[in-house]
């Protein structure tokens, strides 16, 4: 079996599938590994490395023509019309706000599997965590980026000119990238406060070092399989107009809030802007096309409001450190084809709760519950959760894969 690299093709995406360690790994557990020439070097990883490892250097066209394609971010259209059916596209494709790319995979033939869709609370679903894996660095360099921007300390430091009193941060968002934005704006000696609303996030946000704020108009909001559900507009309004207060009193905000498959919640709005001193600034995680956490923000981009409040648009923070985020996302990727071959082969488990969760288009069909395909079959699922059976091949598959059950993941 044939697996590929393919050089990312988004705009500035530096990172890359695999790195030469997983070449190892893959070449040991018998697979072909072809790596697209200069698919590495974005994370300073050279073909001889690739080759080194045991991989084949190849083209393009060579690439794209192997029985399973990994990449990190989504196929261009050029990238899809090259496919053919039956080849496996493995990548964080975000389906949920692509429709037209889902319905492409599924016109191709082939047999997408996002790896952004895992169901993450499954045990057995941790190696292959690249949301988690790509947000701990997000988070991580977020508070770097802060810091950075900022024209003060983010320590207590008494020194003979003088003494500075530490930033007072606040992270919007308790997720795994706000847990680490924390952590590491503590490590830089900031005062840090953590708001979410999702009720258990308290304590996960006071265990690394942040005082959580809770607002007395909003209630919890926690919505399936661990993730928050979008507010109502009352409460979102109740939320923004509270925020605005504790927003006001500090210097650095990070935001972080995401809600499955719908635009990022505006937690920073223009009022709460123009209450903010002079030479603040805003690292907006949320920021995307469809808008971000933080009224103005482009994403990609450090715009300045008129106040003297810098916003910086960080939606490709993992990208930034790409020999990082290359390493942890193919140790995760590495995990997943484990898991997906049997026998030398591409193979799903229709009752296999992981792989329905992953397996967006088969067959020509899209597949996935989430993106609107048919009810599942109803399966026993207590038997397939800890036990997956061998599964038939991809290829041969009549049937869609079950949907996710209650733990299920971004959906
Ligand atoms: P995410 O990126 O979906 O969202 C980031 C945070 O934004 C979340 O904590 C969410 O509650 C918060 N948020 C959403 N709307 C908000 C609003 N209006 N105001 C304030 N905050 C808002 O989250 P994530 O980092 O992907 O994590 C989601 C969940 O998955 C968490 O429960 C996490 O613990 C869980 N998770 C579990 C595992 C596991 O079990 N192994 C692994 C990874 C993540």
């Amino acid at each position: 079996m044939k697996v590929s690299v393919v050089k990312e093709t988004a705009p500035g995406e530096r990172r890359v599938a695999l790195v030469p360690e997983a070449v190892v790994k893959l070449r040991a557990s018998g697979l072909d590994v072809l790596i697209e020439r200069g698919a590495g070097e974005g994370a300073w990883l050279t073909d001889d490395a690739y080759a080194e490892a045991g991989a084949s250097i190849v083209s393009r066209a060579d690439a794209l023509a192997a029985d399973a394609v990994l990449m990190v971010g989504r196929p261009d259209a050029a990238t899809v019309a090259a496919l053919r059916p039956g080849q496996a596209v493995i990548g964080l494709l975000a389906p949920l706000t692509d429709p037209d790319l889902v319905q492409s995979l599924a016109n191709a033939g082939v047999t997408a599997v996002s790896i952004d869709m895992i169901p993450r609370t499954l045990p057995r679903a941790q190696p292959m965590d690249a949301l988690s894996s790509q947000a701990n660095i997000a988070g991580y360099k977020a508070a770097l980026v802060a810091a950075a921007e900022f024209g003060r300390f983010f320590p207590l430091l008494i020194t003979a000119a003088g003494t500075a009193r530490p930033a007072k941060v606040l992270v919007l968002g308790v997720g795994v990238a706000g847990l680490q934005a924390i952590g590491t704006a503590r490590r830089l000696g900031a005062i840090v406060s953590a708001y979410d609303v999702r009720p258990e996030t308290r304590t996960e946000a006071e265990s690394v070092g942040a005082t959580f704020i809770e607002l007395s108009t909003v209630g919890p909001a926690a919505g399936e399989g661990g993730y928050a559900r979008a507010l109502t507009d009352d409460e979102r309004l109740a939320q923004q107009e509270e925020l605005a207060g504790h927003i006001a009193r500090h210097d650095v905000i990070i935001t972080t809030a995401q809600v499955p498959g719908r635009r990022p919640p505006l937690l920073v709005t223009e009022d709460a802007l123009k209450a903010m001193t002079a030479g603040s600034v805003i690292v907006d995680m949320g920021a995307s096309a469809l808008g971000g956490n933080v009224a103005g923000s482009v994403p990609g981009r450090t715009v300045v409001t008129e106040h003297g409040v810098t916003i910086i648009g960080a939606s490709a923070l993992p990208s930034s450190m790409s020999p990082a985020a290359s390493a942890m996302y193919a140790r995760n990727v590495t995990a997943l084809l484990a898991y997906l071959i049997k026998d030398g082969e591409l193979a799903v488990d229709v009752h296999d709760e992981l792989q329905a969760g992953v397996v967006i288009t088969l067959g020509g069909a899209i597949v996935h519950p989430a993106l609107g395909a048919p009810p599942p079959p109803v399966v026993e699922q207590a038997a397939a959760a800890e036990q997956p059976s061998p599964g038939a091949a991809w290829q041969t598959r009549q049937q869609p894969p079950g949907a996710q059950t209650d733990e299920g993941g971004r959906s």
